[in-house]
């Protein structure tokens, strides 16, 4: 990514992103405006070599302020797959286990990821209707300690687009959308799965494709478009669906238990893809139920405090206790999410701490509501 050079004047009396950035809060001598002067000083030198280029959440909170639309997220990305090839590799967070999956996929391992949705809903193998499930079907297996049940998410997101009157493909040859690879600088392992999954979507036929995780639609809907250029059909997140077609459908609500919540807006669904409205209009669906916001919400939210299974700190559990902290005060008795991977970082958080608050995925918290 090249910067123009009416942008690098500007941005080196800048420091808006500096001042924006979490982890820069957090971390000593963490600068984004100070790694641009960096590459640019030495273009092949320390940059690569440094930790600073793993920190970044890439969480578009300082480029969305950015005067002069520096999207840095995207400028540091370009440096990590040289850093790789200089033997400087992230800390992958959880021993590794999910890159090896990723990595096994591309691969081409045969998988059985649709077991789940056979018994949860109505699916077929060909259709005008994609659901990129994502890798939730994995999740359950690495994070029994938190008790989580997160299959139980895409199961009831299915339920959900059954009640609209669509059976969706799902299918056994869904990879990996390539998030994890392409944050980390693995560009290889990336524009394979991107392949892979392209060709699965051509021959399922699908003229849309639903995005159960916001990972998955910000990466269609930027890097696949990068790379391919305009998609052969439409993608969609399943908040925008669900919003624009459950008020219409044959299905109503009825709140189990008055409460206050809170909803945390992913990076990737937020600041990356400017959906905010979506998933608020579902909550508000369930009669009874409070949307409270916390003190820094919608373009303004703060990350989750990991991304792309790298880099787990204590900047990242500084982070996340915040967040915690602030939905607790906004008086919530539950966080509502739209991403897998918010749900299981606001939980690991909150383990062995005093914090009493629910932490719930959309889908699930919509179809607990169903009357
Ligand atoms: S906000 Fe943009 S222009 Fe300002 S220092 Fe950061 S990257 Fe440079
Ligand atoms: S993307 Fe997020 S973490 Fe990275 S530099 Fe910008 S604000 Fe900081």
């Amino acid at each position: 990514m090249q910067l123009s050079k009416q942008q690098i004047d500007y941005c080196m009396e800048c420091g808006v992103c500096t001042g924006s950035c979490p982890v820069a809060m957090e971390l000593e001598g963490f600068s984004p405006r100070g790694m641009i002067k960096r590459t640019l000083g030495e273009p092949d030198g320390n940059i690569l070599q440094s930790r600073d280029i793993w920190a970044c959440l890439s969480c578009s909170r300082c480029s969305d302020r950015c005067p002069v639309g520096i999207d840095f997220p995207r400028f540091i990305r370009t440096y990590r797959n040289k850093a790789r090839q200089k033997g400087n590799l992230p800390k992958f967070s959880h021993h590794g286990q999910f890159h090896t999956i990723t990595a096994i996929q591309a691969k081409g391992v045969k998988q059985d990821r649709i077991g789940w949705a056979k018994k949860a809903g109505k699916i077929c193998e060909k259709g005008d209707y994609f659901y990129f499930t994502g890798c939730i079907t994995y999740y359950d297996v690495g994070f029994k300690y938190l008790d989580l049940n997160m299959i139980q998410s895409a199961e009831n997101n299915l339920l959900l687009l059954n009640k609209t009157g669509i059976e969706p493909v799902v299918s056994n040859d869904e990879c990996c959308c390539g998030h994890d690879a392409f944050w980390s600088g693995d560009d290889d392992t990336f524009s394979t799965l991107a392949e892979k999954n392209m060709k699965t979507i051509a021959a399922a036929g699908a003229k849309t494709v639903i995005f159960g995780c916001p990972e998955g639609y910000s990466m269609f809907r930027e890097a696949y478009t990068e790379k391919f250029g305009s998609l052969p059909f439409e993608i969609i997140h399943i908040t925008e669906f669900l919003a624009r077609e459950l008020p219409n459908a044959d299905v109503s609500f009825k709140s189990k238990v008055k409460k206050t919540v809170t909803f945390q807006d992913p990076c990737r669904l937020g600041r990356r893809s400017g959906i905010y409205d979506a998933p608020r209009d579902l909550i508000s669906l369930v009669p009874g139920t409070d949307l409270a916001e916390m003190e820094h919400n919608r373009e303004n939210a703060i990350c989750c405090g990991t991304t792309a299974w790298m880099e787990c700190s204590s900047c990242s559990k500084s982070m996340q206790k915040d967040r915690l902290k602030e939905a607790e005060a906004a008086g919530a008795r539950m966080i509502i999410t739209a991403c897998p991977k918010c749900q299981i970082h606001l939980t690991c958080a909150k383990k062995n701490t005093d914090h009493n608050i629910d932490i719930m995925d959309l889908g699930s918290f919509l179809a607990e509501n169903i009357d």
